[in-house]
């Protein structure tokens, strides 16, 4: 396949962002941000647990870490494996400076939660806030760049206004990707500061779930202080079996 997008061309990137109207990989004239034929590299993660969405090798309702801990948040909404295509995008987007690969990945997820989120109830929208580390080494927070491309399609779809909420770090950590599951299960008690008054109806944004526990500590902090129900979206769920805690 071809990747005209991994050029790191400035122009390339602009145009892709602005004004494309052609696949953002493989660059053939197309109406959409993917093309039908990519689009089919990128595997949806339709066999999962209902409860954290973790990818499933047959269709049972939770899975083993969820029966046996039960997560604090309602339920996550990620509709894509952590693989192939869509692993190359996120990694893309967050550590070689192609920002603009989050956009139809983002697309797939509005359409997602348009279907699978009850637009009724008043949500507000918050993100998993990047460390002050990340943010250095990134210079954008992929999270917050996520909620601002779904606000349109959902304020839409919704006939709301989209409204945002913060949380913050209340200390800081190593990043996440440099630490293995104990380390990061440690450390993400007391991480989060949520201020008050705190909404009734939290969707909380994350890029990518792996343990899912950044995501719980995030949640339980939210639901401590007086949330009533907390909804995860993200882009991808990495598979059941992955070792790699990127
Ligand atoms: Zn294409
Ligand atoms: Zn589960």
């Amino acid at each position: 396949m071809n990747h005209p997008l991994l050029s790191t061309n400035i122009f390339t990137k602009v145009y892709y962002w602005l004004i494309s109207e052609r696949c953002y990989i493989c660059d053939i004239q197309n109406e959409g941000l993917l093309c039908r034929s990519c689009a089919k590299h990128l595997t949806r993660n339709r066999t999962l647990c209902v409860s954290c969405a973790r990818p499933m090798s047959s269709l049972v309702e939770l899975c083993g870490h969820c029966q046996t801990n039960r997560p604090s948040f309602q339920n996550v909404i990620a509709p894509l494996v952590y693989e192939g295509l869509t692993r190359a995008m996120i990694t893309k987007a967050k550590f070689e400076d192609q920002a603009h690969l989050l956009r139809p990945l983002t697309q797939i997820l509005a359409a997602t939660l348009i279907d699978e989120l009850d637009l009724t109830k008043s949500w507000h929208w918050t993100v998993v806030p990047t460390g002050k580390q990340s943010l250095l080494e990134r210079g954008f927070c992929q999270t917050s760049l996520i909620r601002q491309l779904l606000k349109n399609p959902i304020r839409d779809a919704s006939g709301k206004t989209f409204k945002i909420f913060n949380v913050t770090r209340s200390f800081e950590r190593p990043a996440q990707h440099s630490l293995n599951k104990a380390d990061r299960f440690r450390l993400s008690h007391k991480t989060f500061n949520v201020p008050q008054p705190v909404p009734e109806y939290v969707v909380l944004i994350d890029d990518l779930i792996t343990t899912g526990s950044t995501i719980e500590a995030c949640s339980k902090a939210l639901k401590k202080a007086g949330t009533k129900q907390v909804v995860i979206a993200a882009l991808a769920r990495t598979p059941a079996q992955s070792s790699d805690y990127r």
